[in-house]
């Protein structure tokens, strides 16, 4: 089969399976953190979980990056630093930093995540450094890489400015749960989900490929319905949760 039939595939793949969590999520939220339950098989240590399902990431886009005859240009370039600032970080640092207790993962998320990003980091890779050259130099001065960049840095930093704030909610060892309060706390439950998928949704405008979209639109499928699930319980089991706080979008949801 061709490559870029096999992309196409990838792409059809990515959206529906998109959509079909964004539905199940609806009901059953995935079963980590705070909604883990019995009666999901095999778990491992949430810590090397984190490690070993992201992985793929960083991986799979170097090696399918650095194979582009795209590979050495400058703008490909940017974008190979961008991937690469957040999902060695995610990789590496966030799971380091992480007060996660005793608790575990499921092996069957872990392997849909592993499944989900090796794929999803081939497709961006691809369409940054295969075929057709869409980011010469000229893309420099297109407003989409600059609008989309800036979005992508900002939520990147509302992302871990807001991860840092739950992690010190925690002492070293702790595996309990506190109302987070500060930053984007002050407007939504889930400013960490709300900054990766403004970071997304920059990564697919600056780079403009289809592969950037649908991954942005299945950030929004996987982290919209958690972030109600997590606000939901919020307020099951705080009664002071600040009833003014929205799930994801300030004042709107
Ligand atoms: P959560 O917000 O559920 O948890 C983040 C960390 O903070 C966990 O270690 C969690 O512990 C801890 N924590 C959360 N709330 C509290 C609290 N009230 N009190 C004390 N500790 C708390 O995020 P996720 O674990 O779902 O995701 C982690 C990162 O990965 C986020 O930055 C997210 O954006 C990103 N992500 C991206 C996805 C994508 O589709 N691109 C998919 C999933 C995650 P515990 O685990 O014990 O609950």
């Amino acid at each position: 089969m061709d490559v870029d039939r096999l992309y196409l595939y990838g792409l059809v793949g990515i959206v529906l399976s998109g959509a079909v969590a964004f539905l199940a999520l609806l009901f059953v939220p995935a079963p980590y953190g705070r909604h883990a339950r019995a009666g999901w098989g095999p778990t491992l240590p949430t810590r090397l979980a984190w490690v070993v399902q992201e992985l793929p990431a960083p991986l799979c886009f170097a090696i399918v990056f650095a194979r582009g005859e795209h590979a050495g240009r400058l703008v490909p370039l940017l974008f190979l630093a961008l991937w690469q600032l957040h999902y060695l970080q995610r990789t590496f640092v966030f799971p380091l930093l992480m007060r996660a207790g005793q608790r575990r993962t499921p092996l069957t998320t872990v392997l849909l995540a592993i499944a989900f990003n090796a794929v999803n980091a081939s497709l961006n890779a691809y369409a940054i450094s295969h075929g057709a050259l869409r980011h010469t130099q000229a893309w420099l001065a297109d407003p989409r890489l600059a609008v989309g960049v800036a979005l992508f840095l900002a939520g990147w930093a509302a992302n871990l400015h807001s991860d840092a704030i739950l992690r010190h909610l925690r002492k070293p060892g702790e595996a309990g749960y506190r109302i987070p309060r500060g930053g984007l706390f002050r407007y939504v439950t889930a400013p960490n989900y709300l900054g990766e998928i403004v970071e997304w949704i920059g990564w697919a405008i600056a780079t403009w490929t289809a592969a950037g979209f649908a991954f942005a639109f299945f950030t929004i499928a996987n982290l919209a319905p958690r972030a109600l699930s997590h606000h939901r319980w919020y307020h099951e089991r705080f009664p002071d949760y600040p009833p003014e706080r929205r799930a994801l979008i300030p004042f709107v949801l």
